[in-house]
């Protein structure tokens, strides 16, 4: 296999906590010879798992980033009982500039598993698949709506057909203790960080955490105490994992968004009226909501209809919209037995 031709200035293997950066070889307008830095984090305290924590793969979902930054910063090794890979920030130039790709148009989370010798967001993807994920037992993706979509918020999973490595993912997926979990599909192409963790065998955490190019103090709360209940639950950092249970709190609503019909997309390009409020329950024929045209004010609006009975989890955050696009998640509410 190639080397990778990135950069890591720390030692991922040295105890104690380290503060670097991931350089990725880059040549620009403004400088021909040029390395996009990526701060990484290792806190290593003493024997125990190793969990990698990843926010801002996407540029315009800033709740992992500070949720991962507020926990480098307070955690030192004395509070880490294996191992902590923190990358606050995945996709740096997409955070400057707030847009969920790269300035290069590519899409951080369809690079994987990467490529030594591909584009620089192939570079990194590799860098993560061979040097950073095999260290690892959990790997921590943040995500959320982003600026075009609005989600619940929730935890989530793909499904994986090990027993034992999905019983695990499920116990992550709820240490985070969101109001709702969420097991989905990829409906938009292959190549996502997660499935490439998954595929070498790791606990993926995900999550979905709200969205609409705005957060709130309680998505920053929920962001910051859901990453440590799952840093906690497997042993990585000290203190107890608690649960709903312990907080007063129901148990946590399931959302199967596993078929196809779950998700509504946009038969025309036109401008988005939702009908719909997140978490609002449907039935199968009920409008969701209507496109409009701008160029055809004599024309009818089109009305979507759900194609499903369930509970709306997700629902697109602006009207600009092109044929193709999803424009709301109808997800089935479903028992935790069945991810037995
Ligand atoms: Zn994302």
């Amino acid at each position: 296999m190639t080397e990778s031709p990135i950069l890591c200035s720390i030692d991922l293997d040295a105890p104690g906590k380290q503060v670097g950066q991931l350089q990725v070889p880059r040549s620009s307008n403004m400088a021909g010879w040029s390395n996009q830095y990526v701060p990484i984090v290792s806190i290593a305290g003493g024997d125990g798992p190793t969990a990698v924590v990843l926010g801002g793969v996407h540029g315009d979902e800033p709740e992992g980033q500070i949720a991962a930054l507020n926990l480098l910063r307070r955690l030192e090794p004395a509070q880490v009982h294996g191992r902590l890979i923190v990358i606050p920030c995945v996709s740096m130039d997409a955070s400057l500039e707030y847009s969920r790709l790269w300035p290069s148009g590519a899409n951080m989370n369809r690079s994987f598993p990467g490529s030594p010798d591909g584009s620089p967001d192939e570079q990194l993807a590799h860098f993560l698949s061979t040097e950073v994920f095999p260290r690892s037992e959990i790997v921590v993706d943040m995500h959320s709506g982003g600026r075009t979509g609005l989600c619940v918020p929730w935890s989530e999973m793909h499904w994986v057909d090990d027993p034992e490595q999905r019983r695990q993912m499920v116990d992550g997926m709820y240490a985070w203790n969101a109001d709702w979990c969420c097991v989905y599909i990829d409906i938009a192409g292959s190549g996502l960080l997660v499935g490439e963790a998954e595929r070498q065998g790791k606990i993926v955490v995900s999550t979905e955490l709200g969205g609409g190019g705005f957060v709130t103090a309680e998505i920053h709360r929920l962001s910051i105490s859901g990453l440590e209940n799952v840093l906690r639950h497997f042993g990585v950092i000290a203190g107890e994992a608690v649960t709903r249970a312990d907080l007063g709190k129901p148990e946590q609503t399931l959302l199967m968004a596993t078929e196809r019909d779950n998700y509504l997309l946009a038969p025309e390009s036109g401008l988005f009226e939702t009908f719909v409020d997140l978490g609002q329950h449907v039935s199968v024929g009920e409008p969701l909501g209507q496109m409009h045209f701008l160029e055809r004010p004599d024309r009818a609006p089109e009305v979507i209809e759900s194609l499903t009975d369930g509970i709306v989890c997700s629902v697109r955050a602006i009207a600009t919209t092109d044929q193709g696009d999803n424009v709301v998640v109808v997800a089935r509410e479903a028992s935790r037995s069945e991810l037995d």
